[in-house]
């Protein structure tokens, strides 16, 4: 049996938000929370970034400063001894590398940057529309059973293509729209929703 995790929001805090505090630049505190479509999203952060002569190394180093969520690290290594684990994310490889090496380097399926030779970010290359919930049917397809966690709107999919979804501190418009999953806010709470849903679909 798989777990299929989000990164942001579940094992580590909101980059672009992290990236928005400690550069100063309240645009970029914009999530996919206020603006849903991602690539719109995205477009608008790059261009606030090349306004303010920001590349990537700048981005890298505001993210080495930031550590996984407390508790993560002791969830996640929890996790793997009971469930193959892989974690789902809409970032993007340069930026998550400082995290996962906290979190020891779990499997991680996202996206990658074009960076330019002096280090500016050029454009972003989706490695695959909708990846979260197409990695969780492939997954399902190789007679794989998943149980999948994440805290917002773009893990939704992803929740309900898998046996089993669960979200994790999510705001409460998604608990209102989304009353057939299970809600936890500790990693406690995760853990036992885990080994229940483990349990009912095995
Ligand atoms: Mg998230």
């Amino acid at each position: 049996m798989l777990a299929a995790l989000d990164l942001e929001g579940v094992l580590t805090p909101e980059i672009w938000i992290e990236v928005a505090e400690q550069t100063g630049i309240d645009e970029l505190r914009r999530t996919t929370r206020d603006q849903p479509d991602y690539d719109v999203l995205m477009k608008q952060r790059l261009e606030v970034l090349a306004t303010r002569g920001l590349g990537l190394p700048d981005l890298q180093a505001v993210i080495a400063s930031m550590e996984p969520l407390p508790g993560a690290r002791s969830f996640l290594d929890w996790l793997r001894e009971h469930f193959q684990v892989l974690i789902l994310s809409d970032t993007f490889y340069p930026f998550a590398e400082p995290l996962m090496r906290q979190l020891g380097f779990p499997m991680l399926l996202c996206h990658d940057l074009d960076v330019d030779d002096a280090g500016r970010i050029v454009d972003i290359r989706i490695r695959l529309r909708d990846q979260k919930r197409r990695a969780v049917r492939a997954f399902r397809e190789l007679n794989f059973r998943i149980v999948a966690a994440g805290d917002s709107y773009n893990d939704i999919s992803m929740l309900a293509e898998a046996d089993a979804g669960i979200l994790f501190r999510p705001p409460d418009k998604v608990i209102e729209e989304f009353p057939q999953f299970p809600v936890t806010r500790s990693y406690d709470e995760l853990q036992a929703a885990f080994l229940e849903a483990r349990d009912r679909c095995r």
